[in-house]
């Protein structure tokens, strides 16, 4: 399966396919990709109106989609410049794409172009770019769309024709029924949307699948977004928002229904353990104490071990597992106290709110949130588990509104210096987690780009006129606000 959801907006049903979707892309807004599972392949595209591509600033064009990003990262997103163009337009904004691309990229960013418009190419077209070595971008974006002949090589299938061994991979971007030619020289078939296009809901489906058939033959195609879900009025004709597109999830994560009404981690598979409330005759709920802090635990062990010792009756409990292949198991409703915080000994006196809950003689369990992590103390965690963690963490934070410290956020150790001194321990993730949960500094990114857009202007300037001197002076200023943007990244 390599078809997943073209989001223009978060509706319901649009989160819900890219809960689960191989591959996920989202128009302007990065809350689709943060929910996506932890190997999904994701796409992002800032929305530009007109699209100015000759007569466009390029550093600025990257500042707006990295302002737009807002931090958001993911090792296998692409940022996708534009929406399609055909092959004149693409042919006359070569430089523009690889200053734009090559920006991204300082930051971190891999890129999807040209973009092309459904078989709006062709094999000179291919050869040019190859020339150029793609012009630096990390995979080919283009549009296959198909009509109601179904899928051809005139369209929808046209990249087979010119994609070469050591071409980059293929994404496309854009897919579906759509008003499309077939041949050189044909003239557009269909109406601008398969509503309107006289074909069922049942037989809509079967097209995709047929496409998603295709496409899964051939290995560099990574995958395709099938337009539209979350749809606005101007796409009307092309929503997918009633369709079972679930079916299309692939072979995934796959996640259990909650059973009855809990409070949670959506994302969670849940499988309650006795073990919570307060005191312990299980009485339900925190005796009235708001959730002010989370404490972060290693297991010692694999989820099976977890898993029946928190089925254990009268023995501890978490109130989630997160497990190395980043599935996360919640055992406990937070609105109850799960049995994770244990004994309080030498406690993390210098820690304000440690301290003033000591004071106060309040049994940690009823304010706090237990998050244990499959998992050896010392032992790295594998990047899926950490992505995982990091979004159970923001999820929680968000949802209580936690201030974002050390103060909140802790590990076992700072409530029991002495039989949890290595609990999470020393590879725990601190530093990437709270540099994942705390709002990136956008401005000096902005800043920094907005210098280099700036110097890069002069210096070119001064370079027409021959003032070579002041030229190298701009490129000097220009390489500093670069080290900056850097920085200020952390790259
Ligand atoms: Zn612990």
């Amino acid at each position: 399966m390599k078809l997943g959801p073209h989001v223009i907006r978060q509706s319901g049903a649009a989160m819900a396919w890219s809960r689960v979707a191989p591959t996920v892309k989202a128009l302007d807004s990065t809350e689709p990709l943060s929910i996506a599972r932890p190997d999904a392949v994701r796409v992002f595209r800032r929305y530009f109106r007109g699209q100015p591509t000759t007569t466009a600033d390029a550093q600025r064009v990257a500042a707006e989609i990295i302002v737009a990003l807002g931090g958001y990262y993911h090792h296998k997103l692409y940022v996708e410049i534009y929406n399609e163009l055909g092959r004149d337009e693409i042919r006359a904004s070569l430089d523009f794409f690889r200053t734009v691309t090559h920006i991204l990229q300082i930051v971190g960013y891999k890129v999807a172009l040209p973009c092309w418009a459904t078989g709006n190419f062709e094999a000179e077209d291919w050869d040019l770019l190859r020339s150029l070595n793609w012009l630096g971008a990390d995979c080919i974006a283009l549009h296959a769309y198909w009509n109601r002949n179904g899928l051809t090589e005139w369209n929808a299938l046209r990249y087979r024709k010119y994609w070469r061994l050591n071409d980059p991979p293929i994404l496309i971007t854009e897919c579906g029924r759509d008003r499309v030619r077939d041949g050189d020289f044909g003239s557009y078939i269909g109406a601008e949307g398969w509503k309107l296009d006289g074909v069922s809901r049942e037989a809509y489906l079967a097209e995709a699948r047929a496409f998603d058939c295709e496409i899964s033959k051939d290995s560099y195609v990574i995958g395709a977004h099938w337009f539209t879900i979350g749809e606005d009025d101007r796409w009307r004709f092309y929503g997918l928002d009633d369709m079972a597109v679930g079916e299309f999830a692939g072979p995934g994560p796959v996640i259990p229904a909650r059973r009855g009404i809990v409070t949670g981690y959506p994302d969670a598979a849940w499988r309650p353990s006795a073990n919570y409330g307060y005191p312990i005759t299980g009485a339900r709920g925190r005796l009235g104490h708001e959730i002010v802090f989370l404490v972060d635990h290693i297991a010692q062990g694999y989820e099976s071990g977890v898993s029946s010792w928190f089925a254990t009756s009268g023995g501890v409990s978490a109130h989630y597992l997160v497990c190395r292949d980043g599935r996360i198991i919640q055992y406990v409703d937070e609105k109850d106290a799960a049995y994770g915080c244990g004994i309080t000994n030498r406690p993390d006196l210098a820690n304000p709110f440690i301290a003033d809950a000591m004071r106060n003689a309040v049994n940690m369990n009823l304010l706090g949130i237990n998050i244990e992590h499959e998992g050896y103390s010392g032992v790295s965690m594998p990047e899926a588990q950490f992505q995982a963690t990091l979004r159970l963490h923001a999820d929680i934070c968000k949802r209580y509104s936690l201030p974002i410290n050390k103060d909140r956020i802790f590990g076992h150790n700072k409530l029991d210096s002495v039989s949890r001194a290595n609990d999470p321990g020393t590879a725990f993730p601190w530093d990437r987690l709270f540099a994942g949960l705390l709002p990136q500094p956008v401005n000096a990114v902005d800043d920094a780009l907005n210098g280099i857009a700036h110097f890069g202007t002069q210096a070119r300037a001064a370079g027409k006129s021959g003032d070579i001197a002041a030229m190298n002076r701009h490129l000097d200023s220009l390489w500093v606000e670069v080290v900056q943007l850097k920085q200020s990244i952390g790259k």
